[in-house]
């Protein structure tokens, strides 16, 4: 099938993308981007689904707007399924008409997702209602940029709008826009908001005056994308703001586990608030191993990867009937659930020893106590095994394998916080560093004893250690930290 989807990816916030622009984003075989869309979005993509970055500095860009033209058509003729993914909507300032002439030229179906738009969303995630009550009883959108071709607005008229106007686009010409309005009569002392990089946990707001703001915005060094919104509604934001007020805004989190579980992890941290760094450090693959498993008395897992590999390994559920089965923590209990297996025992403390330990009440001298771990987790069953009168057998049925990403040091910049969940992400990120040395500005959050013990033998300090070692538990302790601070 060829078709075209033309998707308004939303002004920032991964979770404004409406569902259908999330299905348009699944099914696609080829996704051309801009600039204003959040790259988080795009791990929505199938693996083999083709990226293709297409931004322009602003929309005045004639060339690579021909660019994107040529490329949807291309793409879409080769019989793939397109996604053009534009920030906010794709018919406000959005060129989407443009792209559509152009399809329809070449006999191409699409569809249209409207997306919202950054013109009322970015003023909302700073507070400011476009309309209130006996306040403004409309908005208005312009570009604040003028076509090379085109004329500038008629400013007599809009300023005699008693709505609040709002412009996009308008940075380079905010002089023009503040001094034009009162030209034509608008109060120099009605309010103006600028908003950076809204709904965006790099949000930045400024306010001031028709008669202040050039001179604020100057001072600020206010930079693209930004909205200027203008009216008394601008007023309301002291007691609407909310965005900015989440745990975790305006700080940059890197998560490091494997992949999957690195995008989960990043929308839990925006959900906060927060931006999230996904670099996954390790990644995760079953071992070619079989599982014996007749004998056994009971079976231990000590983590997801563990359950999950162990069932695609496992033939037939019912050969678990007569065994008893441990579990190190929650995470890993949740997941047998899944299998609607309840397990017999969880220790207290999250660790294997202490699983081990617990086994014992389960099991008889001698007993056969299978482990289910990955190829590297620090397991002592010869140990155990004297101690406790039975007999563990370590199964290591997947492999954790580091992923050392060379120019980490680039990629960490902004980053406030890493996050470690395991000592093998600590050492593929030490590895990563190479000769480098950490940043200390960097703050360092463990999940727990073993991965801080690791973190310390590098001679790095460690600013957070989970009380639950659990990703929840883990950001519990993000959240905490930045909120008391
Ligand atoms: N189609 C888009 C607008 C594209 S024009 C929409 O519906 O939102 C690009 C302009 O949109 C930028 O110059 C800026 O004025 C505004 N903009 C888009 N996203 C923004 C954001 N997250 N924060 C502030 N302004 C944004």
């Amino acid at each position: 099938m060829v078709k075209v989807y033309i998707v308004g990816a939303g002004p920032g916030d991964l979770e404004l993308l409406t569902l259908k622009g999330k299905r348009c984003i699944e099914e696609a075989d080829c996704i051309v981007y801009d600039r204003l869309v959040n790259p988080q979005i795009l791990s929505l993509a199938q693996s083999k689904c083709e990226l293709i970055y297409l931004g322009k500095g602003n929309t005045q860009g004639g060339v690579i707007q021909d660019k994107i033209n040529k490329t949807i058509v291309e793409k879409a003729l080769q019989g793939k399924i397109v996604t053009r993914l534009k920030g906010g909507d794709p018919f406000v300032f959005g060129r989407g008409g443009e792209e559509i002439l152009a399809l329809n030229e070449a006999k191409i179906e699409f569809e249209v997702v409207p997306g919202i738009t950054s013109s009322i969303s970015v003023p909302s995630y700073s507070g400011i209602p476009v309309t209130h009550r006996n306040i403004a009883r409309s908005f208005h959108v312009f570009t604040g940029h003028t076509s090379k071709e085109g004329t500038w607005h008629n400013f007599d008229a809009i300023a005699k709008l008693e709505g609040t106007l709002v412009f996009l686009m308008g940075i380079k010409n905010l002089d023009l826009i503040a001094s034009d309005l009162m030209k034509y009569g608008k109060s120099p002392t009605t309010p103006v908001a600028i908003i950076e990089k809204g709904s965006t946990s790099k949000q930045r707001v400024i306010e001031g005056t028709l008669e202040t703001i050039v001179e604020i915005a100057k001072e600020q060094k206010v930079v693209p994308p930004a909205i200027i919104i203008i009216g008394e509604v601008v007023n309301l934001r002291s007691e609407f703001n909310w965005f900015e007020k989440l745990p975790l805004f305006g700080k940059n989190i890197l998560t490091t586990r494997d992949y999957k579980k690195s995008v989960e992890f990043a929308y839990e941290i925006e959900k906060l608030g927060g931006k999230a760094t996904v670099i996954p450090l390790i990644n995760i693959e079953p071992l070619d191993v079989e599982l014996d498993i007749r004998d056994a008395k009971a079976i231990l897992f000590n983590s997801q990867n563990g359950v999950k590999t162990f069932f695609e390994k496992l033939d037939d559920i019912r050969i678990l009937g007569d065994k008893k089965i441990g579990v190190v923590g929650i995470k890993t209990y949740e997941e047998l659930l899944k299998y609607k297996i309840k397990p017999d025992f969880m220790p207290e403390k999250y660790l294997g020893e202490r699983l081990a330990e617990e086994s014992v009440d389960f099991t008889k001298d001698g007993d056969k106590i299978l482990f289910i771990t990955s190829d590297i987790s620090p397991i002592k069953t010869e140990e155990w095994s004297e101690k406790l009168n039975r007999n563990f057998v370590a199964t290591r049925i997947f492999k954790t394998e580091k992923v050392i990403i060379t120019d980490i040091e680039d990629k960490i910049k902004e980053v406030d916080m890493i996050t470690f969940l395991s000592s093998s992400a600590v050492d593929a990120y030490i590895e990563s560093l190479g000769d480098k040395k950490h940043n200390p500005n960097i703050k360092i959050a463990s999940i727990g004893k073993m991965t801080t013990k690791s973190i310390k033998s590098y001679g790095l300090e460690v600013e957070i250690e989970a009380e639950t070692s659990t990703a929840q538990g883990l950001l519990t302790e993000v959240k905490n930290y930045y909120t008391n601070l």
